[in-house]
């Protein structure tokens, strides 16, 4: 044990002896509101359709290294742009991991407002980038003069922009954006995660800035068990990524599954549209609770702040079956937590717990 720990010591980075793991509570027997899943499963006959489907996937045989069929489907699905090109990642977080594998070396930095997706950092820390984070403004929108400043004072090889942002969920103004990608001396990826539920895209910029990837995921959507992740961009750029990724890094199971959620596209497109109108019901619910402050969300989650009682009331709610996302860090999101809109059976359990504790 000794040993292993000197040897660690010896060989390992410091940065990674000192990151943190991503932590996934257990949420066992709890109504699970803390990760953004969709909280629908598939309708039945849905359901009977794709097993039939998924009895064609060959186990035996490695899956297509390059998922033409399913990017085929994707590039009508997602409208991507003539001249644009796919590169799919085993959920979006490994589309990060290539791009942040490819850009590293020595002093390089990675970008992002902050707060934001922690996987930024963490990835950018682990393939041995350093990471500038530029605080938002105090509502939470883009600070354009102070990233603008930012961007030229650490050069960064890339700048990651949640599009709408998690955890906050609000849609940075779109000029600001473009004067993020304009004024940007590298890559700038956006990340268009909750894209579903805010009904914005920069995927109709591509062709303009050649320094711009779009990243979309099939998680918040309802498919977050596949793991599939899509970027849309120049092919050159796509070329370099390629270089990184594992050959087959789509499973066929996920190819097979996600062709088919393609193919019922409808399904899913309803299933978001009551998210939406949850998450309406949900926020005008949460900003009637006294001593509740609730920010607007272009996503499928809400962040509100329960000053100084964040770890009570996280606490709280999960000892009455209700897991949310405890973001208090004393910092900008001081007293915050981020619940997920779940069903509206979930979400009422939710208000009644926080009714209660309140
Ligand atoms: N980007 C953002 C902004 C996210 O919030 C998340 C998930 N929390 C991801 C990327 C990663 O999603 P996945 O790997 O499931 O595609």
């Amino acid at each position: 044990m000794n040993d292993a720990r000197e040897l660690i010591q010896r060989l390992v980075r410091p940065e990674i002896r000192a990151l943190g793991r991503y932590h996934v509570p257990d949420a066992r027997g709890l109504i699970k509101l803390d990760a953004m899943e969709n909280p629908y499963p598939w309708p039945e006959s849905l359901e009977r359709a794709w097993l039939e489907r998924l009895r064609t996937v060959e186990l035996n045989r490695y899956p297509d290294p390059r998922a033409e069929e399913l990017k085929a489907r994707l590039r009508q699905a997602l409208a991507v742009p003539p001249g644009a090109e796919l590169l799919l990642g085993n959920g979006s977080d490994e589309l990060i991991q290539l791009i942040l594998l490819a850009l590293a070396r020595p002093g390089a930095t990675a970008m992002a407002p902050v707060p934001t997706f922690v996987m930024y950092r963490q990835i950018a820390l682990a393939v041995g980038m350093e990471f500038a984070g530029v605080p938002l403004a105090a509502d939470f929108a883009l600070d354009r003069e102070g990233f603008l400043a930012a961007l030229a004072s650490r050069r960064p090889a890339v700048v990651f922009v949640s599009w709408p942002n998690n955890p906050t969920g609000n849609l940075f103004e779109r000029v600001d954006v473009e004067a993020v990608i304009a004024a940007a001396p590298g890559l700038v990826v956006l990340d268009e995660a909750y894209h579903a539920f805010a009904g914005a895209t920069f995927m109709d910029r591509l062709a303009v800035h050649p320094n711009l990837l779009v990243m979309r995921t099939f998680s918040k959507q309802g498919m977050a068990g596949l793991r599939l992740g899509v970027l849309a961009g120049a092919p050159a750029w796509l070329d370099v990524l390629e270089r990184v990724r594992l050959p087959y890094n789509i499973n066929s199971l996920t190819q097979a599954s996600a062709a088919f959620a393609l193919e019922h596209a409808h399904a899913f497109s309803a299933q978001c549209r009551a998210i939406v109108a949850e998450r309406a019901r949900l926020h005008e619910a949460l900003a009637r609770l006294p001593g509740v402050d609730v920010w607007p969300s272009r996503t499928n989650f809400l962040l509100f702040r329960v000053s100084g009682r964040a770890g009570e009331v996280h606490a709280g709610l999960r000892a009455a079956g209700v897991l949310v996302k405890n973001l208090d860090d004393g910092g900008a999101l001081a007293g915050c937590l981020r619940v997920t809109v779940g069903t509206p059976s979930e979400n009422d359990a939710f208000l009644t717990a926080l009714a209660g504790l309140l």
